[in-house]
């Protein structure tokens, strides 16, 4: 049974070319999200005769608002993947304005997405978890993976209403309030990540074949054997794709 990361940052890796080949040796289904349009060709060309791994066309929130210039790029190369991320909002230290601008970037960029409707996103949402929630709402034409998922429990809810999937990390399998979350999420809904190399394993930065860390914590979490976990996230991963 194979391994599932969705959501890598390849590109961030200092030799993408070699790595790249390494997780296709391994089998490892892996998302590989951008952070702007005009660094997205790079993984595209280094993945698109692959079999496990797939570009993911994105615009970062917290550089859609310096790199808004490229939206025209992002809907060019949109043809090119089914899988969009990393997208969403993110607020920091923006003002009111600011904020929604951010959140017009963001709903261009969901728009675009709905047409085709068999888009795979893979959202950001520190912070702004209701707000992520409702300009997505419960129709969209594609399926959402919310990325790290740090809401409330009662926008966890909501989220599970509306059909979404949730990709856990080592980092939010190892975390009080995360572990909180996981075991509202329902089983048919989890995915595994690494958001490498944002998040580091023993000091590295993490790798697709960490989800194995990921994959026992949540297994112990939700006292199952290791196994099951694994074959239940498999199995989330082909419905995604459905
Ligand atoms: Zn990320």
């Amino acid at each position: 049974m194979h391994l599932i990361d969705t959501h890598f940052h390849l590109d961030l890796y200092p030799k993408p070319e070699a790595l790249v080949l390494e997780i296709e040796a391994l089998k490892i289904y892996t998302i590989a999200v951008t952070n702007t349009p005009s660094v997205f060709d790079f993984t595209y060309q280094v993945t698109k005769n692959l079999k496990y791994v797939r570009a993911a066309i994105g615009l970062h929130p917290e550089l859609a608002l310096q790199r808004k210039s490229e939206l025209p790029l992002f809907k060019e190369h949109l043809g090119k993947t089914r899988f969009v991320g990393e997208i969403g909002l993110d607020y920091g230290n923006l003002n009111d304005l600011e904020k929604r601008q951010q959140r017009n970037i963001f709903e261009s960029i969901l728009d675009s997405c709905a047409t085709s409707k068999d888009k795979i996103l893979t959202v950001h949402s520190r912070g702004t978890a209701s707000d992520v929630i409702s300009t997505i709402g419960n129709n969209f034409p594609g399926k959402i993976i919310l990325h790290w998922f740090s809401g409330s429990i009662r926008e966890l809810e909501q989220a599970v209403e509306f059909g979404f999937y949730f990709s856990i990390n080592s980092a939010m399998a190892s975390s009080v309030k995360g572990k909180r979350l996981i075991l509202n999420i329902p089983s048919d809904k989890l995915l595994t990540e690494t958001d490498g190399p944002f998040i580091e394993v023993e000091r590295k930065p993490a790798l697709p074949s960490d989800v194995v860390l990921t994959l026992e914590k949540l297994a112990t979490m939700r006292d199952i054997s290791i196994d099951s976990q694994r074959s239940i996230i498999f199995n989330n991963f082909k419905s995604l794709l459905e």
